[in-house]
């Protein structure tokens, strides 16, 4: 009845100021949270950082019994506990790193009702020991984090997720929420269906993060142009620095620390003890930066991040959102900034061909790609195309706080340009029946007599010299936008670019190709040149 309903009213905020010490809750987490405690089901999509925790918490502390909170961040679970603790929350986990003593006191601390919460993995769930250990305590709620790795197509697939459908049978009487950042519909879909929520009520929060600053600049020298851009906006500040080979991601780290911006390295090839050691800095130390693949992030909770930057292309956009969302969770004005140019389309296409997986999952990849593409070569606001791939609707007018609305980029007609690269692709394969790579082509376009085009007698094609009145610069602009646009695609480890169905309609003149003019560079030293 009303009274029922505002006595959990004031509970909830009750314990939202006196545990928490928050005074007030955000956005959704109050309808979540009481439809929750009333004991219904919830799917929810939040943002990262936009307050998943105490949306389960919470209800675990009001309703009887012991919330049980199933996450695949193993690593993280002990900080969380500890967290919960020093707010004197009774909280406990069960996972591998435990000896068998320390897993019999949570599991007796249980038993007895005097834990508000408990931490397991996933995999622990399996375990028959488990499911007994867990019908012979009261449970107040199932939190699932990180829900989306129960998506088979997801990059976080986890097999044990799928387990999880079992809780609603086993325990009909115990409210579920589901919780994740990941916010396709697909994905959405596959949470309900795989964990067996249908009577679930969905919350969707808004995936605009205003104080996020988004910008892309073309890839020239890319560590010196972070270095540029730290120097010039971060100096000081903490960030992270996403880069796709542990390999890079030393060499980064080693160049900042070299130009006096204190950087650690992170990514899977450290041993533990390393990774730890550098996540834990960057927690507690205030402006440090890591430089890490993306194995580095995934629950980081650390608000004052001024700075996402990515030196390679992110898979998909929902990677690049989770990423670029992982800056300015205090809401102070923050910068998510990646450096992007054609040997990424290139290497990232070539990624995809040369993978394991069937063909269904090559498109799929593609299509990752190619959104997060559209993102990187968008003439419009950049905010605004996020928003509308999460199925949000932008503000029509732009949003005033990324690179294409502060400096809306010029466009120019790219027609013919597009139709000298692909003619130069057609003459190769026709004529000489050759594949080549970008670089080939380009030195073909500008009429360069190197070592290889002698070689090849690339001289001698008609098309031979045809592109002088672009750069360098500019034709790997051009050739970057083909790609982008699927005018053109990538084959093979060489990575040999060959014509698509798409490209005929350009080369026949049936339709005209808009191009992003390139950003004016600092002028290269060209010997002999003065035009
Ligand atoms: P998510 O799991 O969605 O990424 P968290 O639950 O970790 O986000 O919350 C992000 C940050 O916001 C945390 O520091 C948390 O303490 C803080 N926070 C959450 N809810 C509130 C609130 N109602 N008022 C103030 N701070 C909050
Ligand atoms: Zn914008």
């Amino acid at each position: 009845g009303v009274t029922e309903m505002s006595v959990t009213d004031s509970e909830t905020l009750a314990t939202l100021n006196r545990v928490f010490g928050y005074e007030a809750f955000r956005g959704e987490q109050e309808a979540v949270i009481e439809h929750v405690v009333a004991g219904g089901d919830a799917v929810v999509l939040m943002p990262t950082g936009g307050g998943k925790s105490l949306c389960y918490q919470i209800p675990a502390l009001v309703r009887p019994g012991t919330g049980i909170v199933v996450s695949p961040l193993i690593a993280l679970m002990q900080d969380q506990v500890d967290a919960l603790r020093a707010l004197g929350v009774r909280a406990g986990f069960i996972n591998s790193t435990q000896d068998f003593d320390e897993r019999r006191v949570v599991e007796a601390e249980f038993l007895a009702g005097e834990l508000d919460l408990l931490y397991l993995a996933p995999e622990r769930l399996r375990l028959d020991t488990t499911m007994d250990l867990l019908s012979r305590g009261k449970i107040s709620v199932f939190a699932i984090d990180e829900a989306h790795c129960v998506s088979q197509w997801g990059h976080d697939f986890r097999p044990d997720y799928l387990t999880l459908s079992v809780l609603g049978e086993r325990w009909p009487d115990v409210p579920r929420i589901a919780l994740t950042a990941t916010a396709t519909h697909a994905t959405h879909q596959e949470i309900t269906q795989r964990l067996d929520m249908p009577r679930a009520r969905h919350f969707v929060a808004s995936f605009d993060r205003p104080n996020i600053q988004y910008r892309i600049v073309p890839k020239s020298d890319p560590r010196k142009q972070l270095l540029a851009f730290l120097r010039a906006e971060h100096a000081g500040d903490a960030g992270i620095v996403y880069c796709l080979s542990r390999n890079s991601v030393e060499r980064t780290a080693e160049f900042l620390s070299q130009h006096g911006i204190e950087a650690v390295p992170y990514h899977a090839g450290l041993d533990a003890g390393t990774r730890a050691a550098h996540q834990s800095r960057f927690l507690r130390e205030d402006g440090l930066v890591v430089v890490a693949t993306i194995a580095f992030g995934m629950g980081i909770d650390k608000p004052d991040v001024r700075f996402v930057a990515h030196l390679d292309l992110p898979k998909s956009v929902e990677g690049y959102y989770q990423e670029t969302g992982r800056a300015g969770r205090d809401g102070l004005p923050s910068t998510a900034w990646m450096a992007y140019g054609l040997n990424d389309v290139i290497q990232q296409r070539k990624l995809i061909q040369s993978s394991e997986g069937d063909e269904a999952f090559r498109r799929r990849a593609a299509a990752h790609l190619d959104s997060m593409l559209a993102l990187c070569e968008t003439a419009r606001c950049r905010r605004g195309q996020l928003l509308a791939y999460f199925g949000q609707e932008p503000d029509p007018s732009g949003c005033g706080n990324c690179d294409t609305c502060l400096t809306p980029p010029e466009t120019w007609d790219g027609t013919i340009a597009a139709q000298k690269v692909l003619s130069t692709v057609v003459r190769l394969q026709r004529e000489r029946g050759q594949k080549f790579g970008a670089g080939q082509i380009i030195d073909i376009l500008l009429g360069k007599r190197t070592g290889r085009v002698i070689q090849f007698d690339h001289d001698q094609l008609s098309v031979f010299g045809i592109g002088e009145d672009l750069t360098e610069g500019e034709w790997r602009g051009v050739v970057r936008q083909l790609l982008a646009q699927g005018l053109l695609a990538v084959e093979g480890e060489y990575g040999t670019l060959v014509l698509t169905d798409a490209s005929a309609t350009v080369l026949r003149r049936e339709r005209k190709v808009p191009l992003r003019k390139e950003p004016k560079r600092p002028a290269a030293s060209r010997s002999g040149s003065s035009s």
